[in-house]
């Protein structure tokens, strides 16, 4: 069986509002397209930094700007108008998670997409907010940062799957990169992850982006397979378009690394299926 569970139903710009997206017809959208790509388990995992619920949390500029849907009808959308599986994609945010903790646990999820997209106040993909500009450190120091803050996200335990584990690079040559070999960064986040035993997402998100790569790398994956993780498989799409998209891509690797399960889930309960 084949997963995707890391689904947004509406694209991130201005203007994408609930009443357009959160529609049966528009999940069909994507369930025919998965359907398709012979995907059978699909859930969505909306920007909890889309829903007003959020602010409890964080008030960075970027949610204050993008927080104006309520959670809990994204949530009853879900589980009374689609055949999704309910999940959403919630940030790490250091020293508040035990406000995410209080808005996590207050709602029915199958699953819970954990992301660092932030360090700090700066965001690693988001041109408006961004790092890169602001750093004072090298890009070495800011590589680190951000593994460690991937490690403190899977340790903390509010989360089901680790997403786009190296999301920094996310960037490719139009950004500084360290040299060398990656693992002295992954390192760092791998007692975390090792500990939690977190499902570790596999995306073919980074194929779409300037650095044209799966996340994660493959040498990371290989040391959270050595930790034990399982892996969940995950497109990321924001448009119908992108469900299941280069799995051909993300299945040659978990073979190649003799991966033969997929995390599945439900009301946050995980088991393995074979990939068939
Ligand atoms: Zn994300
Ligand atoms: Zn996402």
């Amino acid at each position: 069986m084949l997963t995707d569970y890391h689904l947004h139903l509406r694209p991130d710009n201005a203007g994408s509002d609930a009443a357009t997206y959160f529609t049966a017809a528009n999940a069909e959208r994507y369930r025919a397209v998965a359907a398709e790509r012979g995907i059978a388990e699909l859930g969505c995992a909306e920007h909890v930094y889309r829903f007003v619920q959020a602010l409890d949390v964080w008030t960075h500029p970027l949610w204050r700007e993008t927080a104006v849907d309520d959670i809990d009808a994204y949530a009853a959308f879900v589980r009374e108008q689609t055949d999704l599986k309910l999940g959403i994609e919630a940030d790490f945010v250091a020293g508040r998670e035990d406000a995410m903790a209080t808005l996590l646990a207050a709602r029915d999820w199958d699953y819970v997409v954990g992301s660092v997209h932030f360090v700090g106040e700066h965001a690693v993909d988001h041109d408006g907010y961004e790092i890169w500009d602001h750093r004072s450190a090298g890009t070495d120091a800011l590589w680190e940062r951000y593994f460690e803050t991937l490690g403190e996200a899977a340790r903390c335990g509010l989360f089901d799957v680790l997403a786009h584990p190296d999301l920094v690079k996310i960037w490719g040559a139009r950004r500084p990169a360290p040299e060398g070999d990656l693992r002295r960064f992954y390192d760092l986040a791998m007692d975390g992850i090792a500990e939690s035993q977190i499902a570790v997402e596999l995306s073919t998100a980074g194929l779409r982006k300037p650095v044209a790569e799966l996340y994660p790398a493959p040498e990371f994956l290989r040391m959270c397979l050595d930790a034990g993780c399982p892996v969940a498989l995950s497109s990321d799409a924001h448009v119908p378009g992108d469900v299941g998209r280069d799995y051909e891509a993300a299945l040659e690797l978990l073979e190649r690394l003799g991966v033969r399960e997929l995390a599945v889930f439900e009301r946050r309960a995980r088991r393995l299926e074979a990939i068939g």
